[in-house]
C-alpha cells in the first residue's frame, strides 16, 4: 500500500519555507503525483528565489521519504522567471519557464586543443563524456543505457565509470569483485552484457572515493584509461564525475575525448548546470556532440498517459539556443529506474520495447556526430 496524497500533504506541512509558512501552504506546490509508492511532484519558485529553495526540496524530499510505504521520492525545484523580466528572448515553445540569455562559450580564440597534447589510447577509436552540470539527473542511468544502445548498433563498446564520488556502474549493472592483471600488470576490465567496463567501484569502497580531491581523482582516472587492457574499441563512454568545478574541467582537459554528451531534465535549475557543463567542454575544446533531455516527461506505468510534470521540451529549447545538436528525449518511467537499479539496464532486459528503442534511436543519433565532428577535424 502505498502513501497517499493526504500523507504527502500531511509530511509537507512540517516542512519550512523562506516564506515563513509550511510548505503546503506557500503556494508553490504543483500537483502531488502518489502511486504505488512512488511519489513525484514539484516545487515552483522565481528563479531569483531558486538557491534558497534548494534546502527546501531536500526537506520535502526527506520528509516524504520517511513515509512508511514510500519507495521512490522524485522532487523538482522549477524557477520561472516573472512575466516581463528583462533580457529573456521569446520562447515560443517552454512551457512557463524562464531562461537566462547565456551565449555557448566556444573557448579562447586559438586556444590549444586538448587532443593535440593527449595521447590516445591505444585501441580506442573514440573517447566520449557523458556529463551532467549537476548530479542525479540520471546520467549514469544514461551512459549505460546509451553504450547498450551504441553496442547494438554493433559497435564494440567499453564504460568507464569515472564518477568518482559516486560509483553507480556496480549497482546498475550487477557487477562486483576486482579486475584481474595481465601479463603486462594492466587491469583486465569486467565483461557484461557485451561491454567491456571499469568502474572506480571495483577498486575501493565508495565512501573512500567520496573524500578524494581534484588530483586524485585525476590519477584515479588516469589510471583507469591507462592502465586498462580495454583492447580494440570503437566506442569508450566515460560516465564523468556530475559538475562543473575543478576536478571536472581537468578531467575534460586529460582525457583524450572525441566529444562530450551532455544530460539535462527540463527544470530551469538543472539547465543553467547544463549550460555551464557546455562552457566548459567548448572551453577545452571538446566538441559537444548533443543534449539529451532525461525524465523528459513522467509517463504513468498504470495507463501510459504522458504528464509533463517537469516543463518537458527544456532541454531541446536550450540545445538549439545554444546551436547545439538535440539526441533524444526520454521519459520518466518506473522501469527505467527498475531495471536500472536492479542491475540489468532496460536496454538490456526490455530491447524490444519503448525505451530501448528510445536509447538505440539517440545512439544512432550519437555515432552520426561523432563521423561528422571527424569529417569536420
Ligand atoms: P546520476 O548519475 O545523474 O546521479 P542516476 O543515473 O544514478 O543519476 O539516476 C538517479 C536515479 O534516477 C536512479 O534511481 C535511476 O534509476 C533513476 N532514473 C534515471 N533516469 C530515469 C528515468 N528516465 N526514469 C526513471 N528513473 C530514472
Amino acid at each position: 500500500m502505498g502513501a497517499t496524497q493526504q500523507q504527502v500533504q500531511d509530511a509537507l506541512s512540517k516542512v519550512a519555507t523562506p516564506r515563513g509558512v509550511s510548505l503546503s501552504n506557500a503556494g508553490v506546490l504543483s500537483p502531488i503525483t502518489a502511486n504505488d509508492g512512488k511519489v513525484f511532484f514539484s516545487i515552483n519558485v522565481e528563479a531569483t528565489e531558486a538557491r534558497a529553495w534548494e534546502s527546501v526540496r531536500a526537506a520535502a524530499e526527506a520528509a516524504v521519504r520517511a513515509i512508511p510505504g514510500v519507495e521512490v521520492v522524485m522532487v523538482a525545484l522549477t524557477a520561472e522567471r516573472k512575466a516581463g523580466a528583462a533580457a529573456a528572448p521569446p520562447q515560443p515553445h517552454r512551457h512557463g519557464h524562464g531562461v537566462q540569455n547565456v551565449a555557448a562559450h566556444r573557448g579562447p580564440p586559438g586556444g590549444a586543443s586538448p587532443m593535440a597534447k593527449q595521447a590516445e589510447i591505444p585501441g580506442v577509436a573514440a573517447v566520449i563524456a557523458v556529463a551532467s552540470g549537476k548530479g542525479g539527473v540520471g546520467k549514469s542511468t544514461t551512459a549505460l543505457n546509451l553504450a547498450l544502445g551504441l553496442r547494438d548498433l554493433g559497435l564494440r563498446v567499453g564504460l568507464l565509470d569515472a564518477d568518482i564520488y559516486g560509483p553507480s556502474v556496480p549497482r546498475l549493472t550487477g557487477l562486483r569483485g576486482k579486475p584481474q592483471l595481465n601479463d603486462e600488470r594492466k587491469m583486465i576490465p569486467l565483461q557484461r552484457f557485451g561491454l567491456s567496463i571499469m568502474s572506480i567501484g571495483f577498486l575501493v569502497e565508495e565512501e573512500t572515493a567520496m573524500i578524494w580531491r581534484g588530483p586524485m581523482v585525476m590519477s584515479a582516472v588516469t589510471q583507469m584509461l591507462r592502465d586498462v587492457a580495454w583492447g580494440a574499441l570503437d566506442v569508450l563512454v566515460v560516465d564523468m564525475p556530475p559538475g562543473t568545478g575543478d576536478a571536472q574541467l581537468t578531467l575534460a582537459q586529460n582525457v583524450p575525448l572525441k566529444g562530450a554528451i551532455i544530460i539535462s531534465t527540463p527544470q530551469d535549475l538543472s539547465l543553467i548546470d547544463a549550460r555551464r557543463g557546455l562552457a566548459m567542454f567548448t572551453k577545452v575544446n571538446v566538441p559537444v556532440l548533443g543534449i539529451i533531455e532525461n525524465m523528459s516527461y513522467f509517463q504513468c506505468p498504470h495507463c501510459g498517459t504522458q504528464s509533463d510534470i517537469f516543463g518537458h521540451g527544456g532541454a531541446r529549447h536550450e540545445a538549439e539556443r545554444l546551436g547545439v545538436p538535440f539526441l533524444g528525449e526520454i521519459p520518466l518511467h518506473i522501469s527505467i529506474r527498475t531495471t536500472s537499479d536492479s542491475g540489468t539496464p532496460v536496454v538490456e532486459s526490455e530491447p524490444k520495447g519503448p525505451y530501448a528503442a528510445i536509447y538505440r534511436e539517440i545512439a544512432s543519433k550519437v555515432r552520426d556526430q561523432l563521423k561528422a565532428t571527424h569529417a569536420a577535424a
